[in-house]
């Protein structure tokens, strides 16, 4: 499978070359050339298979010869034997028409577990194929950085930045970071928002000092490995719903776009989908971009959700290209104008190519908080804030009660106790697996919300390419 960049101007790479590079070089993201598609009999033959098994069959086409369908199925049940449920994503029924599929039973209580597990043994592989050395710089609101720092801990061809907005992340969250005291880590809380962080990121990848001395990765969502990892858990709920025979619609807890675009990959794929609920809590850029076509930054509010806490969605840029008619020029120039001005307006085939699949929703911090009192009260499960705002939507979206609505549970609601204490009554305890996580000593450096500062830190720090 070859992979082109959302802005057609960047050298086509195949899937190891997309895993190591992370954004592309002229500022866009990586998708594959055409979206592989299965079967009516080959979705059918899914039902049933151990989730390792179907992450090799739903992946295998995305990664090419770039790894053996049994070199693939060793990295697959590697990453998921990881997981303290031995379905790895199981569904939980909540009533007649509703569901959760509870992605938080890896290591760091929350979905992203599922594609970082992964990526981590993919970046060793493909370094030590090369005999090369990854500088991953990363930005995270929380979730993304100890799900990425828990994969590659003390892996010796890998040093990992992460950067968090200070003070703007749960304490289980930033302790699951800093308490990782392998030398290759570096956690850095940055004064700022999550979206500054981004911007900073997306400025090292671009800064020519820092990408001719190190070869510099990815772990957020523009890393596509992620992505594809992600695709697996649709079909597996698709085919336990009754896929092919039967649609389902998914309800999302959005922030960078990246889970529900897996679930537009899905659909590409073959899967039948109902619809893509993208829920949003009060920082809607994304509900106001579906629903009337503004995509235009807010400021970010912070809220009980904070891995939404998102004001630019990177990969929403993903969506527009492939709606868009895959016009990577044309994109290139509306990005470059949404960057100046912070603002801009979808064209009227990517308002309709969205309209076809994906509804939008948003729920405020009262909604949020009645979702949690509802699983509670009325089905008798605890749920964290960022599936509150993902049921709120499910239960709020109009969608047909004859299709199943399957809920993202994306964060464990251990993580998030506080809030979910103030809305149900209950303090949930934290998992065993996470020990003595209070007891841990923590390490990170503050600094400024200033890129040179950054750059400085990581250039002293990081191992050079060679
Ligand atoms: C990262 C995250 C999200 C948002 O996912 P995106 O792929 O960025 O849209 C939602 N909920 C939780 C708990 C997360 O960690």
């Amino acid at each position: 499978m070859e992979y082109v960049s959302t802005r057609g101007n960047a050298p086509a790479l195949d899937f190891e070359g997309v895993t190591l590079a992370g954004l592309a070089s002229d500022g866009g993201l990586y998708v594959p050339r055409h979206w592989p598609r299965f079967s009516t009999e080959e979705i059918a033959a899914m039902a049933g298979l151990p989730y390792a098994q179907l992450a090799q069959k739903v992946m295998q086409p995305f990664v090419g010869d770039c790894l053996s369908e049994q070199r693939l199925l060793d990295l697959c049940e590697a990453a998921y034997g990881r997981f303290a449920h031995r379905a790895v994503t199981p569904l939980v029924q909540l009533d007649q028409q509703h569901w959760l599929l509870e992605l938080f039973h890896g290591p760091t209580l929350a979905f992203k577990d599922v594609a970082l597990q992964l990526l981590g043994l993919l970046f060793e592989e493909f370094l030590s194929r090369r005999d090369q050395h990854l500088t991953i710089v990363g930005a995270t609101s929380g979730d993304t950085g100890s799900a990425a720092i828990d994969a590659v801990a003390g892996r010796d061809r890998i040093d990992i930045f992460m950067l968090h907005p200070h003070g703007r992340v749960s304490d289980v969250q930033r302790r699951q970071m800093t308490t990782m005291l392998a030398p290759n880590v570096h956690n850095i809380a940055i004064e700022g928002t999550f979206d500054d962080a981004q911007a900073m990121v997306k400025r090292v990848f671009n800064d020519p000092q820092m990408t001719s001395r190190f070869a510099i990765g990815a772990v957020n969502s523009i890393n596509w490995a992620r992505l594809m990892a992600q695709v697996v858990y649709y079909f597996a709920v698709g085919v336990q719903m009754g896929a092919p025979q039967r649609k389902v619609a998914f309800s999302v807890p959005t922030g960078n776009f990246g889970d529900v675009f897996a679930g537009y990959v899905a659909a590409q794929m073959g899967l039948p989908v109902e619809r893509l609920i993208v829920a949003t809590n009060i920082n809607d850029i994304l509900h106001r971009a579906l629903s009337d076509g503004d995509y235009s930054q807010g400021t970010v509010t912070p809220t009980a959700a904070p891995s939404m806490d998102i004001q630019v969605s990177s990969n929403f840029e993903r969506l527009l290209f492939d709606v868009g008619g895959r016009d990577g020029a044309a994109l290139a120039e509306q990005m470059r104008s949404f960057e100046a001005s912070k603002a801009m307006r979808l064209t009227n085939a990517q308002r309709e190519g969205a309209a076809a699949l994906f509804t939008s929703a948003r729920a405020d911090a009262d909604e949020m908080s009645g979702a949690i009192r509802w699983a509670y009260d009325e089905c008798g499960e605890v749920i964290d804030p960022h599936t509150a705002i993902g049921l709120h939507a499910a239960r709020t979206a109009g969608i047909d009660p004859a299709v199943p609505v399957v809920t993202l549970a994306t964060a464990h609601p251990a993580k998030f106790r506080d809030a979910v204490e103030r809305a149900c009554g209950l303090r949930p305890a934290l998992p065993a697996r996470l020990g003595d996580l209070f007891e841990r000593e923590e390490r990170f450096c503050e600094l400024p919300g200033d890129y040179a500062a950054v750059a400085a830190y990581v250039a002293e720090h990081a191992t050079p390419k060679g």
